[in-house]
């Protein structure tokens, strides 16, 4: 149908009728800001309908992680639809997709998790999550364990509960948010340290410190859970500082409070490593999936459950019924048969691996490029994430004012050198997270143009 739509009409149907998620509203409708509509992609290529082509270095949003245009899960889909669109999931339902999925997703997670409850995004997969904390201690009888600690600048969601486990002030103003069984604790965020003079091992150790006081001071007997990002992402993309998550396992285990890991970037083979939680020897009782696990060919999310929680979840049902949480799209066939090809293909083509050796290139490539640049303050990555934060003094560490908007106009400058990269929202930090597929040529391609475009805003 689209074919027949010339861009004007689409174009001015799209600024009159479509409510576009993280946009400036106003801008968009008086259509001070243009749009684009895409039309195809190929590899770690899309195009729109201007028939200009880009090299997305975002991966959508870290979510295409085996690259477009994958014929074996587009024909996995296909089949699906054809032999059964839908069935739901209720009442010991599944399908051959749901349950070979499940299976698939045990034997990728870390030791000791065993089950998976599907939703469509990682939002509500920490919905769940929550909720399945809440009900566990409900069980184990101490209705008062309830609150959860999540750090700022962390993502999970934009929900009621997960935007308020979001550390990004971004997401609570003017929405009433964060709910008050939010806490938040510091970022673990080396490079943006309040005291200079700390190494990294003391930066690690004040971040625990600052957990256990945050605990202290609102009683551990009221605290349920911490939620993390292996890898921070949407608030920076920034690896945790060494031994920053064995410090903080140990306090959470003196208090009995559990861990949920949240992979929906890292899950699948971002670092390098099939799981983060593994990547860095987290003990997680919860890990939320979503992107990599279909590669975003169709929405499918999940929470992984471990044995220790299963064993409670069993004890609630026994005791109280049936559990009362449901999405009629969990563990959607079609989004279940997109995720069963996906992770086929991981494996069949080795991406994992290319993740890890091309990430490393990646980086360094942006660092050799990029390390001593007057307005580069760090470079910093793990496997397919890179980050290059950008700052008005290097050597004092200042940063530039939110008002002069820097990132967004070296993105906007490497998008018509050809180049897609993301301004992360908090910061002037620009963010790489390509599809795994990703060559070395195709690298420094990406280095190149990010080099260009910072000499060509900043000097
Ligand atoms: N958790 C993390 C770590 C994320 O990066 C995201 C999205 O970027 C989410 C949760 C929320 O996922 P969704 O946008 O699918 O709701």
């Amino acid at each position: 149908m689209t074919e027949t739509r010339s861009n004007d009409q689409l174009s001015q149907w799209d600024h009159d009728h479509f409510f576009h998620p993280s946009t400036h509203l106003g801008q968009f409708a008086r259509r001070e800001m243009g749009n684009r509509i895409i039309t195809g992609a190929e590899g770690v290529h899309i195009t729109d309908r201007e028939g200009n082509r880009s090299l997305d270095a975002f991966a959508g949003l870290y979510c295409v992680n085996v690259g477009y245009g994958r014929t074996e899960i587009a024909e996995a889909i296909a089949k699906q639809a054809h032999e059964l669109a839908y069935y739901h999931s209720y009442v010991g339902h599944g399908t051959e997709a749901s349950i070979t999925l499940s299976r698939m997703i045990a034997e990728r997670a870390p030791e000791g998790m065993n089950h998976v409850y599907y939703g469509q995004s990682g939002s509500d997969a920490n919905e769940t999550n929550i909720k399945l904390v809440w009900y566990y201690n409900n069980i184990l009888g101490r209705p008062q364990k309830k609150k959860i600690i999540s750090r700022w600048r962390g993502y999970h969601g934009s929900g009621l509960m997960t935007g308020s486990l979001t550390g990004l002030g971004l997401f609570h103003n003017k929405f009433d948010l964060p709910l008050s069984q939010v806490v938040h604790t510091e970022a673990p965020y080396y490079y943006r340290r309040d005291d200079l003079s700390q190494t990294e091992a003391q930066f690690t150790a004040h971040c625990a410190a600052e957990l256990e006081a945050l605990i202290e001071r609102e009683g551990p007997d009221t605290i349920a859970a911490f939620i993390g990002e292996p890898v921070l992402g949407t608030g920076g993309i920034v690896p945790p500082p060494a031994g920053y998550w064995e410090a903080i396992q140990t306090v959470l285990n003196k208090h009995d409070i559990l861990l949920i890991s949240d992979e929906v970037v890292t899950g699948f083979g971002r670092l390098g490593s099939m799981m983060g939680s593994d990547h860095y020897g987290m003990k997680p009782d919860l890990i939320t999936i979503a992107k990599g696990l279909t590669s975003a060919y169709a929405p499918l999310s999940g929470s992984i459950v471990s044995d220790k929680m299963w064993k409670v979840l069993e004890q609630g049902t026994d005791e109280n019924g049936p559990i009362g949480h449901g999405w009629t799209y969990s563990a959607h066939p079609i989004g279940a048969a997109a995720g069963v090809a996906n992770l086929e293909l991981l494996d069949r083509l080795d991406l994992v691996a290319n993740a890890g050796r091309t990430g490393t290139h990646l980086n360094a490539a942006m660092a050799a490029a990029l390390g001593t640049h007057a307005h580069v303050g760090e470079i910093r990555g793990e496997g397919m994430l890179c980050a290059v934060e950008l700052v008005k003094d290097r050597d004092d560490r200042i940063f530039f004012d939110p008002s002069e908007k820097v990132a967004p106009r070296v993105v906007a400058r490497m998008l018509e050198l050809g180049v897609i990269a993301r301004a992360m929202p908090q910061g002037d930090i620009i963010g790489f997270a390509p599809p795994f597929c990703l060559s070395q040529t195709e690298a420094d391609q990406v280095v190149s143009v990010t080099h260009r475009a910072i000499t060509d805003v900043l000097g």
